[in-house]
């Protein structure tokens, strides 16, 4: 177990430090900013949505390690998903980091259930997620992760 939980801390500290899809899409249709008042984190989420599927997703701001890596992550499981899978996704994450493991499959988001002990973690790790949610249903108001 103890290897496994090396192993999740690589892949958050990895994509703390270096995120994936990092920087503004020129070609976004979809974008929506997202604040975390108790942790500070703070980011702009990019999407480009074609059809009902999200083609690019791409985020920037400043935040804490967990927040920069689930943005990340999140946005490297979004590429290719359709507005109602994502969301689904979205369900399932935060499933994960507030109940625990459920059935469905979340690929490296799984990375980030141990947030799950640290209830004031939780706010940083469901910011992206919750800035998705605003971004795909047109919220103009930024969103929290209250
Ligand atoms: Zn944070």
């Amino acid at each position: 177990m103890t290897d496994l939980r090396d192993l999740y801390q690589e892949v958050i500290i990895d994509h703390g430090r270096r995120p994936r899809n990092f920087g503004p899409l020129a070609d976004a249709n979809r974008t929506a900013e997202g604040f975390n008042p108790l942790c500070g984190d703070r980011l702009t989420l990019y999407l480009k949505v074609e059809d009902g599927v999200i083609r690019a997703a791409r985020f920037d701001g400043a935040g804490c390690a967990i927040s920069t890596a689930s943005a990340s992550l999140m946005t490297e499981a979004l590429t290719g998903r359709t507005e109602a899978e994502a969301e689904a996704l979205f369900a399932a994450f935060h499933g994960l980091v507030t109940d625990g493991p459920g059935a469905a499959d979340l690929g490296k988001l799984a990375v980030l259930a141990g947030v799950r002990a640290y209830p004031s973690r939780i706010k940083c790790a469901t910011l992206a997620w919750h800035t998705l949610h605003a971004a795909l249903a047109g919220q103009a108001r930024p969103a929290t992760s209250e």
